[in-house]
């Protein structure tokens, strides 16, 4: 070291804490603003750019993925309303029961709102056995797979339009020894089989997002949902992995080509949609929705644009719930418009991560697949009157 250098180091060493101590003392001057906990964390976008709060979607357009089923009468007409107000000429109910009790409800829609409606029903996995005890419970009684398909096809004739399959195959459903079910164990074959026999779609909620299944700790993107909702968490115990869940779920589609699936929320993979397009590509039968996921599909515009782009014939809307009119307006703004850094739903704290979404400006052409034209070709009972609407 030759001197110059040893003095500016030791020029360093002494000037350093004099600034430091100058910093400090400016620091305590100013009295420093209330530490406040992630849930308080309200920001205020100083951004100023354009918005469209869309509250009608430009083409008339299916919802393939509501829950009405609870509804009051009222609250049933108060949907409807939104619908008209919407544009929103077809909702797609999930609420549907296999078995006896599958007519209420399909009769108390297609009565009160006919052609408004079309109904999908679940499979029983418990039928009269004890909740407590899956060596009770009908999926576990040898012939069940064929009793679901002959409900289903019962179903179909007094008007169910599709099968719907909640993540609870995976995740709740047990075997007569307490283990986990596989989404592809062979005893639902039969009502895969069958589905394709009927010309019904299977719309097919498998795993929940990738965040779910990893640990709770400073590291998830969706903490903060999670210490609200500590019973939506996946990881550990004894729950397969995200990937498990996803790969067993497109099994059961390689293995029945015959049988027409949509993905429920963009198949819980819309974290990857290079890996999804990889699906799509492999499997012409699978279909995916957007229902609960404009949040992941907003953050990435120009990867999501793209995919839009290509796989316009395989994309499905929907919502979810039964959205009121401020949940329509950030779908119909993501789809519609090129707008900019919008929350993806009207919650003051956003639900699903903490970020903003960018529309993708999609072109007619793809817009009229999305909303109605794919729904009208997968869907049996679902017709929309273009006519309605220019
Ligand atoms: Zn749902």
């Amino acid at each position: 070291m030759n001197f110059w250098t040893a003095f500016t180091l030791l020029a360093c060493f002494l000037f350093v804490p004099d600034l430091t101590q100058a910093q400090q003392s400016a620091e305590d001057a100013v009295e420093r603003p209330r530490r406040i906990y992630l849930d308080e964390f309200r920001p205020q976008q100083s951004l100023t750019v354009e918005e469209h709060l869309l509250t009608r979607a430009r083409f008339p357009c299916v919802n393939v993925h509501t829950h009405p089923r609870k509804l009051s009468d009222e609250e049933l007409a108060e949907m409807v309303q939104t619908m008209d107000d919407a544009n929103i000429a077809v909702s797609v109910s999930l609420d549907g029961q296999a078995g006896p009790r599958f007519p209420d409800h399909y009769q108390r829609l297609h009565q009160k709102y006919p052609g408004r409606f079309v109904v999908f029903v679940r499979m029983d996995y418990i039928g009269e056995g004890r909740e407590d005890d899956p060596s009770t419970w009908d999926v576990n009684k040898p012939g069940y797979g064929l009793k679901m398909a002959d409900w289903l096809t019962e179903a179909v004739r007094q008007g169910a339009s599709g099968l719907k399959l909640l993540k609870d195959l995976g995740l709740y459903v047990r075997d007569a020894n307490g283990k986990l079910l596989r989404p592809d164990d062979p005893r639902f074959d039969p009502v895969w089989a069958r589905a394709a026999e009927l010309k019904v779609p299977v719309l097919w909620h498998c795993a929940d997002p990738i965040a779910f299944f990893r640990p709770t700790d400073e590291r998830n993107e969706r903490w903060e949902e999670l210490y609200r909702h500590p019973e939506w968490s996946f990881y550990g115990k004894d729950f397969p992995s995200h990937q498990e869940l996803i790969d067993a779920r497109n099994r059961v589609i390689a293995r029945h080509p015959q049988t027409t699936f949509i993905s429920a929320h963009m198949a819980d993979i819309p974290e990857d949609l290079h890996k999804l397009g990889s699906y799509l590509d492999t499997w012409p039968n699978m279909n995916v929705e957007i229902a609960a996921r404009v949040s992941e599909l907003g953050r990435q515009p120009y990867t999501a644009r793209k995919f839009f782009l290509k796989y316009s014939d395989r994309i499905l809307f929907g919502t979810d719930g039964v959205p009121p009119m401020s949940e329509l307006i950030p779908h119909f703004r993501f789809l519609e418009t090129w707008d900019e850094s919008f929350p993806y739903e009207d919650n003051p704290f956003p639900p699903q991560g903490l970020w903003n979404i960018y529309g993708l400006g999609l072109p007619d052409e793809v817009l009229k697949k999305v909303y109605y034209q794919n729904a009208e070709r997968l869907i049996p009972g679902v017709r929309v009157s273009v006519t309605a609407d220019k």
